[in-house]
């Protein structure tokens, strides 16, 4: 047990701060030089490092460097849309060697779908000499990460489905996530993890969701569906939502709230611009926003404004250090973003003097499937290292 918690300190240790030397690792993990050597000659042997060049010591000698070796295997990406699958191929760094991407039909069944994922996966993993050590797969709705399933997915329409027969058939292990906290694990990796330890990852785009971080770790509750933020009332009695529920956030802010209040526009032709247009899509409806119709616009500050209010309850309950703010549902944010900020500018702890920070990101595919890879890749390194000895 503690050769195989050591183990994992040398790799995160080169991982995080190579090319480094021995002595570095030792003084870093406070280990004696000769336990360092030991288990760094057996890592070596196993390829999770390289031999390189020499770096500079005080005393003359140069002593050779380790650093990490991201290609010993790759890790597979996958995001799970209304009727797309994306696919990212990974090296250990979380950086993307491949993608690929393929529509599919929703009301196909379950082992339909399977098989179209099996395809593309088995694709890879013949093709490629290294093993591939992982998938991370990012879908909406509430995730049993431990019995890979998800339990209730409403914009998929699945329920109950086990990605244990998947895993079986492509005999690599699968790790699930909720794709609101796949954002949340890309951030740790190389966005805001760096700045801030407790912070909120909202993704605002068919759904509301949020990925929780507390202390650098993300947050997951009981049942592993912390986040739901779409779902916190913001209008007592108000629009029925999917969810069951009356007055939920997304009922407020989503497409199809958008939708609803453009069409009553036109049809009590109070817009010029959308009336002469024969059916609205949300681009229509955002062109006409653009164009200067002020009372579209209108809509799209109420959305700002509505998610405003219930991001206000995030921080007045959370006090996050930072909201980072992304996805699709986005693209008025001309009209969206200052309704937040404005919203935010009053909240319980706005009279301190460390301020909120709105932070917003470009939520384009490859960020999803960068946080699905490096979801994976932080298992890796933590928990299979003891599987693998222990076995
Ligand atoms: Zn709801």
């Amino acid at each position: 047990m503690i050769k195989d918690l050591n183990e994992a300190l040398v790799i995160d240790q080169v991982r995080r701060f190579g090319p480094i030397s021995r002595k570095d690792i030792a003084i870093n993990i406070s280990l004696g030089a000769s336990t360092i050597t030991y288990i760094v000659d057996s890592l070596l042997k196993e390829k999770y490092f390289m031999e390189i060049g020499s770096g500079i010591s005080d005393y003359g000698r140069k002593p050779v460097l380790l650093k990490f070796n991201q290609r010993r295997s790759y890790v597979i990406a996958i995001k799970i849309e209304e009727n797309q699958i994306n696919y990212g191929k990974f090296d250990l760094n979380a950086k993307m060697l491949d993608k690929t991407s393929h529509y599919f039909n929703p009301k196909d069944s379950i082992e339909t779908i399977f098989q179209l994922m099996a395809e593309k996966i088995g694709q890879w993993i013949a093709a490629d000499s290294l093993i591939c050590s992982g998938i991370g797969i990012a879908a909406s709705g509430l995730v049993d990460q431990i019995n890979k399933k998800i339990i209730y997915s409403p914009i998929l329409e699945w329920e109950e489905v086990d990605f244990s027969a998947l895993e079986e058939q492509l005999q690599v292990p699968i790790y699930l996530e909720n794709d609101a906290n796949t954002i949340a694990h890309a951030e740790l990796w190389d966005g805001r993890g760096e700045q801030f330890q407790n912070f909120i990852c909202v993704t605002i785009g068919v759904g509301v969701g949020a990925g929780i971080v507390v202390k650098n770790e993300i947050y997951r509750g009981e049942v592993g569906g912390a986040g739901e933020i779409g779902h916190i009332i913001i209008q007592r009695d108000g629009f029925l939502c999917y969810c069951g529920q009356r007055g939920c956030l997304e009922a407020y802010t989503s497409d199809r709230f958008i939708m609803d209040e453009a069409l009553r526009l036109k049809e009590l032709k109070l817009s010029p611009m959308l009336n002469k247009m024969e059916q609205l899509t949300m681009d229509s409806i955002l062109q006409a926003a653009d164009s200067g119709d002020e009372l579209v616009q209108e809509i799209y500050k109420r959305v700002g404004e509505n998610l405003g209010i219930g991001l206000k309850s995030i921080v007045n309950f959370f006090n996050p250090g930072a909201i980072v703010l992304g996805g699709e549902g986005l693209r008025a944010k001309a009209y969206i973003i200052p309704a937040i900020e404005k919203e935010l500018e009053d909240h319980f702890f706005a009279r301190h003097s460390k301020k909120l920070e709105v932070i917003l990101i470009d939520l384009e595919e490859n960020k999803w499937l960068m946080g699905a890879a490096a979801m994976v890749i932080t298992q890796l390194f933590k928990e299979p290292l003891y599987r693998e000895v222990n076995i």
